[in-house]
Parts: C-alpha cells; structure tokens; sequence
C-alpha cells in the first residue's frame, strides 16, 4: 500500500479513536445510524440522476427513482406537507433554491437574522453596512441587499416591533427566519403577516431545527406563514450530510423544482438521498421520543452549569426551547482568557464544543476569533444514550476545567471512561435489516 494511503487511514483511525472518547457538544453535529451508514455506502454514489424523478436525464436511475420518491414521500410525512425536494446536497444550496424561487435578480432585498446575532452566514451581504467586503452568500451569488431584523439581546429572539418597522420601510423580497444560534422559536406568524403585507416571501431556515420540528417541537413554520422551509439534514435530524427543501404551497412546486434544477444542482448525492430516507424511517418511528430528550437534556445541561457558576445566557426562559445552549464565559477572561481559549482548552480534554459570538460582543470589543461565548448542543450526547444525571456529569468536567482549573489531561482521562458506557447510537433501528424491512423495498 502506498505509503500516503496508509497515513490518510491512520489519521482516520487516529479521528474515530479521538471521537469515541470524547464528549461531542456542537450543535450542528450529530450522529448517523448503521442502517444509515449502510445506505450512504451504496452504489448511488457512483452514479448520476440529474433532474426530478421521473424525468432524469441519465439511464440506470430506476431503483434510484424508487428510492427518492420514498425519500420525498417520508419528508413529507415528517414535516406534513405537499412538497418535499431532497436533492439540495446541503443547508446552504436549499437556501439558494429559496434565494433563486423569491428574490429578484435584480437588486433583490432581503430582511434576516445578523449573523453576529446568530444568524448564518449564508444569508448574509457581500458587504457589510461599513463596506468592509464579507461575502456572505446572498450577497456574493445573488446580489441579494441585506436588512436585518431587529435582535433583543434580552429575550435572544427578534424584537417584533422593531423588526415590522424595518419590513414595511425596507420592502424586501423575501423574509428570512431562522438561525445558527437559535434557543427559542421565531416569531413567524407576527412577522409573516407583515412580510405578506408589503408582497414579501416567507422563508424558514430549519438548519438547526429541522428534527425539533419535523418531530413536533419547536414551532411548525410551515402552518405559521412560511411558504418555504430549507435544511440541513444532519443536525437535529441525525442524518447524512445534505439538504432540504419542503413546502406547502401548490402553486410555487414547479418553481422550486426548477430552482434547484436545474438552476444549481447537477449530481445530488444519491447515496446521501437513501441515506436520508432511513433517517426519515428512524425519525418517524424514535423522533417523538428522541428530540423531546435532546431538549430536555439541553434545559437540564443549561441548569446544571449555572448552578456550578457558570453564566448560562436565559434563566429566565429556562434557558432553552431547543438543542443548544449559550454560556458566557467573559468573565474567566482574566484568569484562562476567552471562547477561542476555552474552546482550546475544553479540546485538550476531548470535549468537543464551538466558541460562538454572544449578541453584545461585538458592542463590547470582541470579536468571531475569540468572541465572549460558547454554544453547546445536546444532539449528538442524547443520541449516544445520555439522560439528565449525564447532563450534571458534563457540567462537573466544565467545573473542574474553567472554575477549578484541573489538569486537561486528568480529565481527559476520566471523560474517556465516562464514554465507556455511551458507545451505542440509540433512536434508530438496532440492525440495519429492520430500517430495510420498515421501508418495505429493500
Ligand atoms: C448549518 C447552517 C446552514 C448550512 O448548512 P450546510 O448543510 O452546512 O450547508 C445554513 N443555515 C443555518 C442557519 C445553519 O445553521
């Protein structure tokens, strides 16, 4: 074997030894079951099936057809809606179906969350308000003009009064809900109504919370207002990496259609197509019992922390409504330093988390490198089998490193064993033979 091959194997061993002894906290993570692994391996991933099923333009797509009309028919059953496409090969490339489908060509506007309010940066302007060159997607590929919404830094959510002033004066295309850092629903109703009083497109980027919702937490944007809803199917839904597009709205299907091909796609990922469809399967068989977990894992991680000293953000909420959870670690500044530190430190002793930007950093001089906070999620830990006593036990490790300052190694040696006993991926079906016997064709 060459010897390059059997470093890049090594490295991968190296990886997987690493994660299975680690705590996994970041909230855009998850893990895929062995069914799903399984499906992600096919042969669909050698091959070609450009367009709509159906009407490809390639030979060999029958099982493939067959495959993806069971992707989209569960899609549709999990999120209760008419139109599901799940060819976007990612979050991002659903949110430019949606740019594509609502947003003018020509000087288009479009009213979303700040990205250093947690918004993504795939909505985000090609240049600040400051000129300062950005490149966030919207701006960069559809010329799209950005407003955004109105934060409350107190409530972390957007301000509804403020945020309709801004929609009737700026007119935009498209409004756009949803965001990277997200602990509570978003006022989608309120501001929808607005939205459609000055002619404006509702979008839902359910990234983050598309298994909150499709299992009926959160909120259900698409009887809310939305007229579209896009994701990222690896997140709350424990899927592969891909994306997403659902709708309920008849009359804009065959635009959607289009806008996705074959205005942006090409290929699609076929295996990550089948390796959704038994996502799908496992969520709407485990997804009740699971995402009410992953939230409550969430509120009780949110508690046990502040009760160690730590600053979780929104006691007064309960510190969450969904996956994750934001601490501000500003005042360890003195003593470990900020969010880039911390997150470094945390990594030493194999607890995997991202330093994240808190609303009144950047008011307060701190900026994305090493900003004032860190973002947790409770995805990943719940689907190894983590409960509420588990919760406790991660905030003990996050007290013994930033308030006692314990030796990283020393508890990177107890967190590996903490992991023994967290080794099975639970919400799915045991063997994979069970998620092919559920979905009938296998
Ligand atoms: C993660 C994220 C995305 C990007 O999704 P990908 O699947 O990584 O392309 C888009 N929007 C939001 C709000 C996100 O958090």
């Amino acid at each position: 074997m060459s010897k390059k091959v059997h470093e890049i194997r090594k490295l991968l061993m190296e990886h997987h030894d690493w994660f299975k002894n680690s705590i996994p906290l970041i909230a855009s993570e998850n893990i895929t079951s062995p069914a799903v692994d399984e499906a992600c391996c096919c042969d669909f991933s050698h091959r070609y099936a450009e367009g709509w099923s159906g009407q490809r333009v390639y030979a060999g797509c029958k099982y493939i057809d067959q495959v993806e009309d069971i992707c989209m028919d569960l899609a549709k059953e999990y999120f209760n809606c008419i139109h599901a496409d799940v060819r976007p090969v990612s979050g991002v490339v659903a949110n430019l179906v949606m740019y594509n489908a609502f947003t003018s060509d020509n000087n288009g506007k479009m009213c979303c969350m700040s990205i250093v309010r947690g918004g993504h940066i795939s909505h985000g302007p090609r240049f600040a308000k400051s000129g300062r060159e950005i490149f966030g997607t919207a701006g960069t590929t559809r010329g799209l003009n950005i407003e955004y919404l109105a934060f409350d830094n107190d409530e972390m959510n957007l301000d509804i009064d403020a945020s309709a002033k801004i929609i009737r004066e700026f007119e935009p295309d498209l409004v756009l809900f949803g965001g990277s850092v997200f602990l509570f629903p978003h006022p989608v109703k309120e501001l929808g109504d607005v939205a459609k009083e000055v002619g404006a497109s509702v979008g839902y980027d359910a990234a983050h919370v598309a298994g909150l919702i499709g299992s009926g937490f959160f909120q259900d944007p698409l009887r809310e207002g939305a007229d579209a809803m896009t994701m990222s199917t690896h997140k709350t839904l424990p899927g592969p990496q891909h994306g997403a597009l659902v709708s309920n709205r008849e009359d804009l299907i065959e635009t959607l259609r289009s806008c996705a091909f074959p205005a942006l796609l090409s290929n699609h990922h076929l295996h990550n197509v089948a390796g959704l469809a038994i996502t799908l399967t496992e969520m709407l068989e485990f997804g009740q019992k699971y995402h009410k977990n992953v939230i409550e894992n969430a509120k009780a991680l949110g508690a046990a922390l502040h009760e160690r000293g730590l600053k979780v953000l929104m006691e007064h909420k309960g510190f969450t409504e969904s996956h994750q959870i934001v601490v501000d670690i500003t005042d360890y500044e003195k003593t470990i330093g900020l969010g880039g530190d911390i997150e470094k430190l945390l990594e030493e002793a194999n607890i995997i988390i991202n330093r994240n930007l808190l609303p009144y950093d950047i008011a307060e001089g701190r900026h994305y490198q090493n900003p004032g906070g860190l973002r947790l999620g409770t995805s990943e830990v719940t689907r190894l089998g983590m409960g509420k006593s588990e919760m406790t036990d991660i905030a003990e490790f996050f007290e013994n490193l930033i308030i006692d300052k314990k030796d990283p190694k020393k508890v990177k040696d107890e967190v590996a064993d903490f992991r023994k006993d967290f080794q099975e991926i639970k919400y799915c079906f045991q063997t994979p033979s069970k998620a092919y016997e559920y979905l009938k064709f296998f």
